[in-house]
């Protein structure tokens, strides 16, 4: 039974690149039928808010990506510290001394010699006495997991053959000198007794992985599948990390994207499969594959997110976006016809707004002096609203009858009067949502 987890540390507001490991594990879950867990990473108090909390459940819900339980990490304090004691009876967790700045000292020199910066298990060489003495002095320690000196291997399932050697890291503090238990034991847990079968994360775990499956191990844990998808960057392949701030879902949500546009997206950037708009989940689980994405940094332009949305729009039926349209005070008669034009011609639903207040007041008239008196004898022509739809036909055949223009000389000029723009609805639907020309005068 395939169960995955998106683990969320409430620590701000969730952003693509949060999504982009939220999707994929849902994905997986959903495709073979299993469990997707929202576990909430809220061991650090000070840093979890419960607003976050919130925050991303919000967006998760707004996207359809539906778990089956939720679970906290702060609820869990127990277990981790039966995890602890574990460790610590088989030897392989220790109490180190050490403050930040000895640490990074040790670190500079290791460095200039042209050594890994590795920890160098000192507080491993202490007998009790010492021990004693330096706690009595210092108070408590952290508390490292003593890895095992081999090379760690996995078969990765975006990156294929991994192999570290754990020579080249530290033994990883499991328990911070005030108590507090960190993520990657925490972690590890939770993964066991919920029964994790595939985690997939972002390539910066490759490290904690390493040092994870020993743990498991040494817990006598089955190490699940593992898959580490690469970072996002920018379009020119820049660094995401200071603008993913921009980048948070609420954002994307209020700026007008739709959940299908940013899943399309996010569901196939990044793998050899095209980008295609879909219209619903089923589709994008089922087109689903993990193996097919690559190792290289993927790049992300939020601009493409708009185009894809205003595709979806073009699908919807009136029935779906009905009471945004009834929310803008559109009469309940034109309605429908007011979608069914403008829907090509939006990129977002906010979109609308603009052109139903073309429609109620009428447009500021474009017209180039060239055409002005073109336009003037058109408008002459133009019989009284409310007009229909075949008013476009039979208005440009009298004006064409009557002033020789034809073709894009006699559209244009009208399109740009009685829309002040120069691309948008085909005329003839057009017409009968115009309330008001003020090219008239
Ligand atoms: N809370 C961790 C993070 O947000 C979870 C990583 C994991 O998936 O194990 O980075």
């Amino acid at each position: 039974m395939t169960t995955t987890r998106f683990a969320p540390s409430p620590t701000g507001f969730i952003h693509v690149g949060n999504l982009r490991t939220a999707l994929m594990n849902y994905l997986i879950a959903r495709k073979s039928g299993g469990t997707f867990i929202l576990r909430i990473d809220d061991t650090d108090p000070e840093r979890s808010k419960e607003e976050y909390v919130d925050a991303l459940k919000k967006d998760l819900e707004w996207l359809g990506l539906h778990w089956d339980r939720v679970e906290r990490q702060s609820l869990r304090l127990d277990r981790y510290a039966d995890a602890a004691d574990s460790l610590r009876k088989i030897g392989r967790f220790y109490e180190a001394f050490e403050t930040p700045t000895e640490l990074d000292l040790k670190r500079k020199k290791q460095l200039n010699m042209g050594k890994p910066p590795v920890y160098d298990r000192a507080a491993l060489l202490m007998g009790d006495v010492e021990r004693e003495v330096i706690r009595a002095e210092r108070g408590r320690g952290v508390w490292r997991f003593k890895l095992e000196l081999q090379r760690i291997e996995w078969e990765d399932g975006i990156l294929g053959e991994i192999s570290i050697d754990s020579a080249s890291v530290s033994d990883p503090v499991l328990i911070r000198q005030d108590g507090q238990v960190l993520y990657t034991i925490a972690s590890v847990v939770d993964d066991m007794d919920m029964g994790i079968t595939d985690v997939v994360r972002g390539s910066d775990h490759v490290t904690n992985t390493a040092t994870q499956i020993q743990m498991i191990e040494a817990l006598g844990g089955i190490v699940p599948h593992f898959a580490h998808h690469s970072l996002l960057t920018g379009p020119q392949g820049e660094s995401l990390s200071k603008r993913l701030g921009t980048l948070a879902l609420r954002d994307l949500r209020e700026s007008g994207v739709q959940p299908m546009a940013l899943l399309s997206m996010m569901a196939r950037l990044g793998s050899s499969d095209p980008i295609e708009l879909r219209s619903n989940m089923d589709e994008l689980i089922s087109g689903f594959e993990i193996n097919h994405f690559g190792s290289a940094p993927t790049k992300f332009d939020e601009t493409d997110l708009l185009p894809l949305t205003g595709k979806y729009l073009q699908m919807l039926p009136f029935s779906e976006v009905q009471d945004n349209i009834y929310a803008l005070g559109v009469p309940v008669e034109m309605a429908e016809l007011f979608w069914l034009v403008m829907r090509d011609n939006i990129e977002t639903l906010g979109d609308l707004e603009s052109w139903w207040k073309l429609c109620r007041d009428g447009a500021e008239p474009v017209i180039e002096e060239g055409d002005a008196e073109f336009v003037a004898k058109a408008m002459i022509l133009l019989p009284d609203g409310p007009f229909t739809s075949e008013t476009w036909g039979t208005w440009t055949t009298a004006v064409k009858v009557a002033t020789g223009n034809k073709g894009r000389q006699l559209f244009m000029p009208l399109r740009k009067a009685l829309t002040g723009q120069t691309h948008g609805p085909d005329m003839a639907s057009f017409m009968p949502l115009l309330q008001v020309v003020k090219a008239r005068v």
